[in-house]
């Protein structure tokens, strides 16, 4: 059996998506921008916990410039809880450069759209195919996993020369004609026939031409190499409160959950929970504070990391000076800023406590 024929598989493909397609709200759009939207937004994200973001970041951002002209702390409150803030910064910072460079509209072309701030390969050509139908590829995990299948590729498709030869495909495969759909028939059968585990053969559009099903290999590509587990990590924050009001300091660029306003505190180095505690917040802070019982405890896990560890209760020896990093507001203030999620609960959980006391 020899390579699947691009028409072949084209045709099958659209048939199928045309007949299949998920009626989802970014689909029923030629709108560049909400286009774009989308694409950052759903990196890394499954649709059902995106699409309620999508609707509201655009009820509260509803054109490029809305976007631009926001602050970064209103994008990253409507972000707040989806996760990977950088696309948050990255695509406040694109729409900004589209303001800026581009008089207010999504570029047209493949290149321009790859240079905006945090556009990757893929992200490029699903705009480029979706919203202005340029016939350029948009390979993601889900297109990677289908090629590798279709084509039989028995090696590591997380390799330089492996994914290079999937995008040379993805790009010989598309079609010239509709772009856009083919690349979403192409997602589409990765995220709902193709999957990762028990792949629905008999129900797939393209079995009859797929070199992975007629060698019985299915289950067995595509071969990558484990990601590795997440790290372990101690941690410990300090829930800095007196007189009604919460100090909080903003998680400093190429941290995690950079750009989010934080309690101080941070991962562990150092001796004990206490001293490290403290240290953190005269550096984080520039104040001493002593530190109380332990209020809550931390367990999360994000991509790369697994924190471990508490949050105290704290008092301040004195009122805390506010600088662009440094706030100590009123707990509903803090409430109402894009906040670490789970630090979010810990001050909500201040509510009328009486030990919320004076300094
Ligand atoms: Fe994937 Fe099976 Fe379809 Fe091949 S036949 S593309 S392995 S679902």
């Amino acid at each position: 059996m020899g390579n699947p024929s691009p028409n072949e598989v084209r045709a099958r493909l659209l048939g199928w998506y045309d007949a299949n397609r998920r009626d989802l709200p970014w689909r029923r759009t030629r709108d560049p921008y909400r286009i774009l939207v989308a694409e950052y937004l759903l990196q890394r994200t499954r649709i059902a916990s995106g699409t309620p973001y999508y609707e509201r970041f655009l009820e509260r951002f509803p054109t490029v410039r809305d976007l631009a002209a926001a602050p970064l702390d209103d994008v990253l409150a409507v972000w707040e809880g989806l996760g990977f803030y950088g696309r948050a910064r990255n695509l406040h910072a694109a729409a900004q450069s589209i303001v800026q460079r581009h008089g207010g509209e999504v570029p047209r072309s493949y290149d321009e759209l790859a240079s905006l701030p945090g556009i990757g390969p893929y992200t490029a050509g699903a705009v480029a195919s979706i919203a202005f139908g340029i016939s350029v590829p948009a390979v993601d995990g889900n297109v990677t996993r289908v090629i590798a299948r279709l084509f039989r590729i028995r090696e590591n498709v997380t390799a330089g020369s492996v994914r290079r030869r999937i995008a040379e495909i993805a790009a010989r495969l598309v079609s010239p004609e509709r772009p856009g759909a083919f690349n979403q028939a192409l997602m589409e059968l990765g995220a709902t026939v193709c999957t990762p585990i028990a792949p629905a053969c008999g129900g797939c559009p393209v079995e009859r031409v797929c070199l992975a099903r007629a060698a019985g290999e299915e289950g067995e590509l595509p071969i990558s190499s484990r990601p590795r587990p997440p790290r372990a990590v101690t941690v410990v924050f300090g829930l800095v409160a007196a007189n009604g009001r919460v100090l909080l300091v903003r998680r400093p660029k190429g941290q995690l959950l950079a750009g989010l306003w934080a309690l101080p505190g941070g991962e562990r180095n150092g001796p004990s929970e206490s001293t490290d505690l403290k240290g953190s917040i005269r550096s984080q802070a520039g104040i001493e504070v002593r530190v109380g019982p332990r209020w809550s405890r931390v367990d999360r896990t994000f991509s790369h990391r697994k924190w471990s560890g508490s949050i105290y209760r704290c008092s301040p020896v004195r009122r805390p000076k506010e600088t662009d990093s440094v706030r100590w507001v009123l707990r509903e203030e803090a409430l109402s800023l894009p906040l670490v999620p789970f630090h979010r609960d810990a001050i909500k959980a201040l509510a009328g406590l009486e030990s919320f006391a004076s300094l």
